[in-house]
C-alpha cells in the first residue's frame, strides 16, 4: 500500500451505513494494485444526514467517484448532476463518477447480473424470465434485463411494502422498453408454477435461502423445472441455497448463486472509474 500511494493518487469512496463489513475495499484496492492503477478505495460511514456534505466532498477533493449503498441509494439522486438511463429507471444509484466536477449516477447491480450470465456463456436476450422479488436487487435485474433485450419478464412479489415497487417496475418497463412485463402475486402458486415452466430462466431476488431463511425456498418441487432451464439465486451466502439444490435435483446444469453478480457489479463500477477491466478471476481468488 505505502509504495502505491503518492501525491497523484485519486480517491474513490464507499458511502453507506453500516459499512465496515464490506468486501468492496479489498476488492477494488487489490484490483488497483494488480493493474498498477493509482487509485485508493476507502469506506466511509455516511448516513442520510451526512450524505449532502459527503457528496459535495467528491467535488471538493476531486475524488474519482464513489460507491453508494444503503441507506443512501435513493437519497443521493437529487444531489447528482446526471443520471444514467438505467439508474433513472431503477430509481437508485450505487456508483458515482466524477468528471471534472460533474457527478453522474449509475446502477451496476443489473449489469452484474447480465454479465454473470454472459460469463457462463448464457444469453437470455429474446427469452422469457420469471423473477421473484422487486426490492433493490429485483428492480435492478428487471430493468437491466429489459433494457438489454429480454423479451418477457413475469415478476412475482408478496403483498408487502415492495409491491408498489413491483407495480412501478412493470409500468416503466412496458412504457420505456420493448420488453413485456407482467406482475403476479407470489401467493398464486399455480400461476407461479405455470410462469416458471414457460420461462428460459428463473431468478430469485428475494433473499429467501439466506439467513434467517437458510432452509427455505419459494420453489421446493423439482418437477417445476426442466433440465434445459437456468436458475439464478442472488444469494451468495450460503454458496448453495435450497433453491439451487432443488434445481440440481431436477437435473439443471445451469444453476448459479449471486457471487458472479456481486463480482461483476464491482467490475462494472471499476470500469466506469478507471476505464480498465477488473481482473475478476484474481479478485475471486482473493475474496473467496
Ligand atoms: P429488498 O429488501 O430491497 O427486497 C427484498 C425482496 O424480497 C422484496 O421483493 C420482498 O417482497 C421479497 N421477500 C422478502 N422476504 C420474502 C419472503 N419470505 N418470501 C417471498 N418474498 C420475500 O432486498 P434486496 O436489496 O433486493 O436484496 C434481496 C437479496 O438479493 C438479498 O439476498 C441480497 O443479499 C441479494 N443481493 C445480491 C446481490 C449480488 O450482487 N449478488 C446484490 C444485491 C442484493
Amino acid at each position: 500500500m505505502a509504495e502505491r500511494i503518492d501525491g497523484h493518487t485519486l480517491l474513490i469512496g464507499l458511502m453507506a451505513y453500516p459499512i465496515r463489513h464490506s468486501m468492496s475495499p479489498t476488492m477494488h484496492n487489490n484490483a488497483f494494485a494488480k493493474l498498477g492503477l493509482n487509485y485508493a478505495y476507502l469506506a466511509f460511514e455516511v448516513t442520510n444526514e451526512t450524505l449532502p456534505s459527503a457528496i459535495e466532498s467528491i467535488r471538493t477533493l476531486d475524488m474519482r467517484g464513489s460507491n453508494i449503498s444503503m441507506p443512501n441509494k435513493q437519497k443521493v439522486i437529487p444531489l447528482l448532476d446526471k443520471l444514467d438511463p438505467a439508474a433513472k429507471m431503477v430509481g437508485a444509484v450505487n456508483t458515482i463518477v466524477n468528471d471534472d466536477g460533474v457527478l453522474t449516477g449509475y446502477t451496476t447491480d443489473g449489469i452484474g447480473f447480465m454479465k454473470a450470465l454472459a460469463d457462463e456463456g448464457l444469453d437470455i436476450r429474446e427469452h422469457k424470465m420469471t423473477l421473484a422479488g422487486a426490492g433493490g436487487a429485483g428492480t435492478a435485474i428487471a430493468v437491466q434485463a429489459a433494457l438489454d433485450g429480454v423479451k418477457e419478464i413475469s415478476i412475482f412479489n408478496m403483498h408487502d411494502a415492495t409491491w408498489a415497487n413491483a407495480e412501478r417496475n412493470v409500468k416503466l418497463i412496458n412504457e420505456q422498453t420493448d420488453c413485456h412485463a407482467t406482475l403476479h402475486s407470489l401467493e398464486d402458486r399455480d400461476d407461479f408454477k405455470r410462469e416458471i415452466q414457460s420461462s428460459y430462466i428463473y431468478t430469485d431476488s428475494t433473499g429467501v435461502g439466506m439467513k434467517p431463511l437458510e432452509d427455505k425456498t419459494l420453489v421446493d418441487d423439482p418437477s417445476w423445472f426442466s433440465s434445459d432451464q437456468i436458475v439464478f439465486d442472488t444469494v451468495y451466502a450460503p454458496r448453495t441455497t435450497k433453491l439451487m439444490k432443488v434445481a440440481r435435483q431436477a437435473g439443471l446444469k445451469h444453476v448459479y448463486n449471486g457471487l458472479g453478480m456481486m463480482l461483476e457489479q464491482g467490475a462494472a463500477a471499476f470500469k466506469l472509474w478507471t476505464g480498465e477491466d477488473m481482473p475478476v478471476d484474481y479478485i475471486h481468488q482473493i475474496l473467496f
